[in-house]
């Protein structure tokens, strides 16, 4: 009988990811194509090292039109002192890189979306040969993973990071301490719409500590969710033990998301006009949103009202919506974890 071996990774890195002081490399992946024939992906990579201590993976970009991690971890590698390092930081800006150079959230090669690519197959398309390469190589080094998102071209976040409920509860305490440290104006306990096949689940199923973020969105970054980002990072690698000293605490309000409520859809195509802000409180039953049909005069806008009280946390960007978008995301005021 045959028995399946796994196949081994087509990446490459051109750093040395057990070795000490500070290396700029490249995960070398390839990619033939009609324009290089024996061409490759090269996404950027930084390893910081030195002395005895845990590892971070830090990874950004996982969808490509998010700038909170790439603006935030460009300036960390260039910038991290490895005599300031206890253990190791790997840090990877654009991890889905031909998304993030496209400034498009999936992959131009293949239209993979890469948080719904993992574990990943080493035989797969670009994108999973990527997820595969992370699920194998990189996460299985690590203590401690941070991976940013916000809301990309369509969505736009309140600015928090979060950690998921997990079934091990002394995990589950360690990413939320870890989420408290890394002191973003809110912090979340978060559901997923569709939790298969992202990074969160990988690396929670490998019993790490894993912090995600939503720290803005619409398509670019602010000065604001910039410095957030920054200060989280540098917040994660104290709380972690790798930089010295305490994390710069900042106040954080913590949010919830106990159920599907909390989700909106819109149900036809239309023109989308918000009658609430970002933060602003709701209360069950009071509209959110009204979406108005567009190809005539005279029709009454369709009423998107609150299925629960909360804060309204994420909202859809373009002024037009399609039938199927996230219209919204409500979130709940609770006490710390
Ligand atoms: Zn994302």
């Amino acid at each position: 009988m045959l028995t399946a071996s796994p196949r081994s990774s087509p990446v490459t890195p051109t750093v040395d990811l057990s070795a000490r002081g500070v290396q700029h490399g490249h995960l070398r992946l390839p990619y033939s194509r009609d324009d290089s024939a024996w061409g490759s992906v090269m996404i950027p990579i930084c390893v910081v090292a030195n002395g005895a201590g845990p590892t971070a993976l830090l990874t950004g970009a996982n969808h490509g039109d998010e700038y909170e991690g790439p603006a935030a971890l460009f300036e960390l590698a260039r910038t991290l002192d490895p005599a300031a390092v206890s253990g190791r930081v790997i840090i990877v800006p654009a991890l889905n890189y031909p998304a993030f150079r496209a400034g498009t959230r999936t992959s131009p090669i293949d239209k993979g979306n890469l948080n719904r690519s993992f574990p990943g197959r080493p035989d797969g398309s670009v994108t999973e040969k990527i997820a595969d390469y992370v699920t194998r190589h990189l996460v299985p080094l690590a203590d401690i993973v941070l991976d940013y998102h916000s809301g990309g071209k369509t969505l736009d976040f309140l600015p928090y990071a979060a950690a998921h409920e997990l079934p091990d509860k002394a995990q589950e305490a360690r990413c939320f301490a870890a989420v408290a440290a890394f002191s973003a104006p809110y912090s979340m306990k978060m559901i997923e719409i569709d939790a298969v096949g992202m990074l969160d689940t990988t690396v929670e199923e490998m019993g790490k500590v894993f912090v995600t973020t939503e720290l803005g969105g619409a398509g670019t970054a602010s000065a604001r969710t910039i410095d957030i980002a920054r200060r989280g990072a540098g917040n994660l690698l104290k709380h972690a033990g790798i930089l010295a000293g305490p994390p710069e605490m900042a106040p954080t309000r913590w949010l919830d998301m106990p159920s599907g409520d909390c989700f909106a859809f819109a149900q036809d195509d239309g023109l989308i006009v918000f009658e609430r802000d970002l933060g602003d409180q709701v209360r069950a039953g009071e509209t959110i949103a009204r979406l108005y049909p567009v190809g005539k005069t005279g029709l009454a806008p369709a009423e998107y009202r609150a299925a629960m009280d909360g804060v309204l946390a994420a909202r859809h960007v373009p002024g037009l919506i399609k039938a199927g978008d996230c219209l919204s995301v409500l979130a709940v005021l609770k006490e710390a974890p």
